[in-house]
């Protein structure tokens, strides 16, 4: 058993930090940056500290380059599931801290079912769920029995294939409870990396434990869950520190474990009940949020980095061009939100900015020409933790990847596409099948294509 520490190597950082770099040093770490090969901590010091004009447009090209080097020219959609909002702590930057006095709810066994049923409607194939920590009103025997029912939950076509989780920190005992009902990534934002900022908008709550916090992927790695998605809530302390906290805590577990995130999200900090924006000191401008997005990919050109609706339609349209690689799509941030959004009233944790439905998302990433992906293949074949990154570090994920986003996407056509995104949709899967270089893959490909368009479905490689 890990003996729980403080690995974030606060000095370490400082220092690099304080530097400043000269323009020789600067265009040398972006000329590095091209390989592919990522970046050590120092490398990345002295991209942070570059003025952002100075860095964005190279780092925006190669992010680009190593994310369709890997993974292809797919974006990957999902949405969030909240169902429960009771919750023990009082972040001082959430909407459902409990000092906020409005009623709480957890979605009982129905609500759920027709939450669940909606989104299948929309198309969604994974799910992140999203639970306060309340271990009276929501312990982990209601998360359990939740996930059993959404996978449960299977009407006409739609069927979630992969859910996500995002609970509290917990125990080991917890998270081999996750691991056996079979969930796709554990999900769990270190919020800050800065102890002292960590201690300070985490009063007074269970969540308050920085160590036992920072250890959660430590403890889920030894439960079995060998799939897990990091974060840091942008704007809580200098960007800067939390870029370098989280190339850290992906070093030690890639140390240990030999592998390390599956996926980065990038949160920024927005307006939500109970909180003044003003209060925060250290809000991320957007070319910062740009250079941070763009950082991360070509740092840990494998982990998939994933933006929410959080942002905007345009700069979501932007990032995609520069590294991100999974958008969630028509997200409702309130318990039983997708319900209360088809009778226009909400309870939502955060504002989010780009509203626009599945559907809307599906044509503007196809009028960029990726191809939207709703694949779930690796997590039911067993391709997760070292197996996963074998193949992504081999430059073979590519041939697996761009497969499957054709064949989810033309399941996506044939069961919720309207007659523009059908028309437009098909062009571009036969156009990218044909870009396939292996001529086994692709006729594999297109065979499997021709029987989803014949009534097949859930056909993967
Ligand atoms: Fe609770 Fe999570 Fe909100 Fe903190 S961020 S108050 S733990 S729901
Ligand atoms: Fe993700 Fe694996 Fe599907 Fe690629 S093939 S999109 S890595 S699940």
């Amino acid at each position: 058993m890990t003996l729980e520490k403080n690995f974030i190597d606060d000095k370490r950082i400082v220092e690099i930090l304080s530097k400043t770099p000269s323009v020789e040093e600067i265009n040398e770490v972006l000329e590095k940056s091209k390989e592919c090969k990522g970046l050590t901590f120092e490398e990345v010091g002295v991209l942070l500290n570059a003025p952002e004009e100075m860095v964005i447009p190279t780092l925006s090209e190669v992010a680009g380059k190593i994310k369709n080097k890997i993974y292809g020219n797919r974006v990957v959609l999902f949405a969030p599931l909240y169902i429960s909002n009771h919750c023990v702590n009082n972040c001082t930057y959430c909407g459902y801290a409990r000092s906020n006095d409005f009623k709480r709810r957890k979605l009982n066994k129905e609500e759920l079912i027709q939450e669940v049923e909606i989104l299948e409607n929309l198309g969604h194939k994974r799910l992140a769920l999203e639970v306060g920590e309340d271990p009276k009103n929501a312990p982990i025997d209601y998360v359990i029995d939740s996930i059993n029912t959404i996978y449960n939950t299977q009407r006409d076509n739609g069927e979630i294939r992969r859910i996500n989780v995002n609970i509290a920190a917990t125990t080991r005992e917890d998270y081999k409870k996750l691991h056996e009902v079979g969930i796709g990534t554990y999900i769990l934002f270190q919020e800050t990396y800065h102890k002292p900022t960590y201690d300070r908008v985490h009063p007074n709550s269970l969540k308050g434990d920085y160590i036992y916090h920072l250890n959660s992927f430590h403890r889920a790695q030894e439960a079995g869950i060998d799939d897990v998605g990091a974060g840091a809530l942008f704007g809580l302390y200098d960007y800067k520190y939390e870029v370098l906290g989280l190339l850290m805590h992906n070093k030690v577990l890639e140390d240990k474990y030999g592998v390390g995130f599956h996926t980065v999200s990038v949160p920024r900090i927005k307006k939500a009940k109970g909180m003044d924006l003003n209060d925060f000191k250290y809000l991320v401008s957007d070319d910062e949020f740009r250079k941070i997005v763009m950082l991360l990919r070509v740092a840990m050109p494998y982990v998939g980095i994933i933006l929410s609706t959080r942002e905007s339609e345009e700069l979501r349209k932007e990032l995609i061009n520069s590294g991100v690689s999974q958008i969630s799509a028509g997200s409702c941030t309130g318990v039983g939100g997708y319900k209360e959004s088809e009778m226009n009233v909400s309870s939502n944790q955060f504002e989010t900015e780009d509203n626009r439905s599945p559907l809307e998302v599906l044509k503007g990433l196809v009028n960029q020409g990726f191809i939207p992906s709703y694949c779930t293949a690796c997590y039911r074949s067993g391709r997760t933790g070292d197996r996963f990154m074998s193949l992504a570090k081999s430059g073979q994920i590519g041939y697996i990847c761009t497969p499957n986003a054709l064949m989810t996407f033309m399941e996506y056509l044939k069961d919720y596409g309207d007659a523009e995104l059908k028309e437009k949709g098909e062009e571009l899967i036969w156009y990218e099948v044909n870009q396939i270089d292996n001529e086994k893959v692709r006729k594999n490909t297109i065979d499997k294509l021709n029987r989803i368009k014949n009534g097949e479905r859930d056909l993967f490689v």
